[in-house]
């Protein structure tokens, strides 16, 4: 059953770089309501969890060392269609196969430094969301 929820995160790279006000411009230009959002920053255990299903993928330690290197913004995102839609707003993850007016294409680096997270299905979504947020923060 599709919901209307899904969860981002700006990353590191994307705070560094000083892209934070453009990217959400992007996510509220697009259509999507923020419901909860917050500057904070992944541990090393938060990170392994997080992308635990790369666990044994050669480019695991880079990504959980570049996911903690600094602060990130974490945010759920409402809209009809969430996921699917957010996934086609941020585009591929490789910035070099990325769509023209994604926010991958404007802002990524790199395919491990790719600027934002976005949910892959609704059980994804209501996991990551739930980790950073009460529900008294979901507005
Ligand atoms: P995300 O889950 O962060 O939204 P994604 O779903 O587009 O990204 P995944 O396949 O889930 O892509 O990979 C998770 C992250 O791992 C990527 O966003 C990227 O930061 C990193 N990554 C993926 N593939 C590679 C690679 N070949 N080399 C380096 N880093 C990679
Ligand atoms: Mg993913």
């Amino acid at each position: 059953m599709a919901t209307n929820r899904t969860f981002t995160m700006i990353k590191p790279d994307g705070v560094e770089n000083g892209h934070i006000g453009g990217i959400l411009n992007m996510i509220t230009e697009g259509g999507f309501r923020i419901v909860s959002m917050k500057l904070t920053q992944l541990t090393v255990a938060d990170a392994q969890k997080f992308y635990a299903v790369h666990s044994e993928r050669p480019f695991f330690g880079e990504l959980v060392e570049f996911m903690t290197r600094g602060p990130i913004v974490a945010a759920i995102l409402e809209k009809d269609n969430a996921v699917e839609d957010f996934r086609a707003l941020i585009g591929a993850t490789n910035p070099a196969d990325a769509a023209e007016g994604t926010i991958r294409k404007k802002y990524a680096t790199s395919i491990g430094e790719n600027a934002v997270h976005g949910s892959d299905s609704d059980e994804n979504a209501a996991i990551e969301g739930a980790f950073h947020f009460a529900g008294r923060e979901q507005f």
